[in-house]
């Protein structure tokens, strides 16, 4: 990925485009590389001459590091090597951009501060960039801040237009601005462009995200498709909102203590494992044993089983779950590789089980499977189930997708309660419905649980 930022000089009694070195904080004859958590990034300057000066960030990122940090065992096999994130990812060039130029991004300059305090005739270019969303989404994001939008749509393959256009563009952006401005702008509304799920944006990057917005998202006519974009969860763009205040630049302040929604969903699904009374568990696709880590510290739970497709999840839970330091757990606990789709004779007789966003992972026709092997032959006697509600996605903005790039469907509240009644009909259970998370008047709740129990034992 590549950035250029290109400065020139007005005139010849104005300071040589040169001057830019002062206020990036980036000698024009240096070459500046730093390793990111997610790969590589190098400042140079392609261009440096009195009428013209050109500063380049390249952001090489590196899918093998980035693999590390994803979840274990989600997505397509090669798909946390072979994706599009080397080339266009927007959220990765906004960290890298922070990296490079946090300095100039407070708009301080030692040497030149009347300079970086003025608006300057600059131009950003980024030859790839992702662009999710309606063609005219550049322009709407960047042209009401003043700037002069050029954004061409790249072909997938030049020579076969048929093929047809990916989500990309070419962007060029031109305006008189302020150094300090331009970076901020670029820094939030380039993971706003992306629009997909930021895979190295955690929460205190997204506040960063909305500190720089200080000033000018307030008023952006695009500001809640901005704002939405970064926060995928109700709960946090409601927290970004009250947050958003003109002092937000400056404040330190802790963020409130809103729980988060994974927690609120495990919490839920703990108090219906307890309710049920049952005291040896299942955590089916338990991932890195969350769940299984809250239900330990209830005796009641005398037998936990984890059950998780992905080996490398498991490892993590157990690394999680301290179990080899702590050999006194390794009796109330085992982690189990296996897969739900294959009917398991180790999965019998137990009390209860959970399946924490887990179905929406399997492929239809596996669905099926992991239905008659759960309620046919593994048999517990509650089964709490949760799983997105797609109708609630629409909270997120029209073009948000799903939720996860593993998911294989989402389901809208009828859809669930189809196959949770058809499950429990066809194997003896009942079921009930609850909402999970925030609440939406017309789409109902972010997260949908069902809990079945056995109508005959
Ligand atoms: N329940 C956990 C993890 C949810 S992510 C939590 O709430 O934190 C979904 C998990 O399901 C992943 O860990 C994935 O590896 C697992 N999974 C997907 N398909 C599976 C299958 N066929 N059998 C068992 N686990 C599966």
């Amino acid at each position: 990925m590549l950035l250029t930022l290109t400065a020139t000089r007005p005139g010849s009694g104005a300071p040589p485009a040169t001057d830019l070195g002062f206020l990036l904080h980036k000698h024009p004859d240096r070459v500046l590389e730093r390793e990111l958590p997610f790969g590589r990034s190098t400042v140079f300057y392609p261009e440096a001459s009195p009428e013209r000066c050109t500063a380049a960030l390249l952001l090489e990122v590196d899918p093998v590091a980035l693999s590390r940090h994803t979840r274990a065992g989600e997505g397509a096999p090669l798909e946390p090597y072979v994706n599009d994130r080397p080339y266009a990812g927007g959220s990765f060039l906004a960290v890298a951009l922070r990296d490079a130029f946090g300095t100039a991004m407070t708009g301080r300059s030692k040497e030149r501060q009347a300079l970086a305090d003025t608006p300057l005739p600059l131009v950003a270019e980024l030859p790839c960039v992702a662009a999710r969303g309606p063609a005219d989404l550049p322009t709407r994001l960047f042209g009401p801040l003043g700037y002069a939008v050029e954004a061409q749509p790249v072909p997938l393959d030049p020579l076969f237009p048929e093929w047809g256009e990916r989500p990309y563009v070419r962007l060029r952006l031109s305006g008189t601005v302020r150094l300090k401005d331009l970076l901020a702008h670029l820094y939030v509304l380039l993971p706003a462009l992306d629009g997909r799920k930021h895979y190295y944006l955690d929460d205190a990057e997204v506040e960063k995200l909305l500190r720089h917005g200080a000033g000018w998202l307030d008023t952006h006519p695009e500001r809640e498709l901005i704002t939405r974009r970064f926060l995928r969860f109700r709960e946090l763009v409601r927290q970004a909102e009250v947050n958003f205040t003109p002092e937000a630049a400056e404040d330190d302040a802790p963020r409130d203590p809103h729980p988060r929604l994974h927690d609120e969903r495990l919490d839920r699904v703990a108090e219906v494992l307890k309710a049920s009374g049952a005291a040896r568990v299942l955590d089916l696709g338990c991932g890195e044993g969350k769940l299984l880590r809250r239900l330990l510290a209830a005796p009641q739970f005398r037998e936990l089983v984890g059950l998780d497709v992905s080996a490398r999840a498991l490892e993590i839970a157990a690394e999680r779950l301290h179990l080899r330091e702590r050999p006194e757990l390794a009796g109330r606990v085992r982690l189990l590789h296996g897969s739900l789709t294959y009917r398991d004779a180790r999965l019998r007789g137990f009390g209860a089980a959970a399946l924490v966003e887990v179905i929406e992972h399997l492929e239809p026709h596996r669905l099926n499977a992991l239905t008659t092997n759960l309620f046919g032959d593994a048999r517990p006697g509650t089964v709490v189930v949760t799983t997105p509600n797609r109708e609630y996605n629409a909270v997120f903005g029209e073009d948000a997708g799903m939720r996860h790039t593993d998911h294989r469907f989402e389901w809208t509240r009828a859809e669930f309660r189809a196959w949770a009644e058809g499950a429990a009909r066809d194997h003896g259970y009942t079921v009930r419905f609850a909402d999970v998370g925030e609440v939406h008047p017309s789409f109902g709740p972010v997260t949908q649980m069902a809990v079945f129990g056995k109508a005959t034992s």
